[in-house]
């Protein structure tokens, strides 16, 4: 089983995905970290952003592998394992810029789709919903106003002991969330079909609680949402 979540920068997708995903013994998948790690590896490469728009591939020069380990996602760029190294703050924007690269985008479909094959899965990202799992059984579209999302983030990059600026950090969830909205390929928008999670006013007790009784629902009446 699919649960496919979308949704922008600081919406709550993460916790609230890993947290459900936990609860209900599903597998965890981030695809942010996927495209993360694709723009961290190229770096790590030798390779500028710019270089890799440019070309029509470059798969194999990247020696990356995804899985699924103890139900969340592990990355490896060849030996070592990546984690904290993709949650830095300029990283959000690499990941961004790459995300426009079709062959990136066609690559990191192919293997969502493989790890999806494994597990009963909760994914989240950009086009979960829309492009990668159109036949999801359950579509949530998971959103915050603006100011609440840019705080959420903040206070994350705080707890890490990472110093941000918050209007700058507000500044570039903005840009990014307008980047992502507007590429011709794969843009953030709600499937038609999806069920719209506002999560402004609510705590994450609260919207893991209700993306929970969601995807219960769905799963018992056997029906797409
Ligand atoms: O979710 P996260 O903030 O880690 O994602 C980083 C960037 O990766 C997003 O801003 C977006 O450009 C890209 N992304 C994407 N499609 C996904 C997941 C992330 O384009 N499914």
């Amino acid at each position: 089983m699919v649960v496919a979540v979308d949704g922008p920068a600081g919406a709550g997708k993460s916790t609230a995905c890993r947290l459900s995903a936990k609860r209900l013994g599903f597998a965890y998948l981030d695809t942010g970290a996927m495209y993360r790690a694709v723009a961290w590896s190229l770096v790590e490469q030798g390779d500028s952003l710019t270089a890799a728009e440019n070309v029509s591939n470059q798969l194999s020069r990247l020696p990356l592998h995804f899985g699924i380990e103890n139900g969340s996602l592990v990355i490896y760029h060849g030996a070592r394992q990546l984690s904290d190294e993709l949650r830095q703050p300029e990283m959000a924007g690499w990941a961004s810029r790459i995300s426009q690269i079709p062959w990136v985008r066609a690559y990191l479909t192919r293997w969502q789709r493989r790890l999806a094959n494994a597990a009963d899965i909760v994914a989240e990202g950009r086009d979960m919903t829309t492009v990668v799992f159109p036949d999801a059984t359950v579509k949530v579209y998971l959103t915050a106003d603006p100011a609440t999302r840019a705080r959420r983030r903040f206070l994350e990059y705080r707890a890490k002991n990472i110093e941000v600026d918050y209007t700058d950090l507000e500044a570039q969830i903005r840009a990014r969330d307008q980047a992502d909205q507007e590429r011709s390929l794969a843009p953030l928008r709600p499937a038609s079909d999806a069920i719209l999670l506002d999560t402004s006013a609510l705590g994450i007790d609260e919207v893991v609680d209700r993306l929970v009784e969601i995807i219960r629902s769905a799963s018992t009446s056997g029906a797409p949402q």
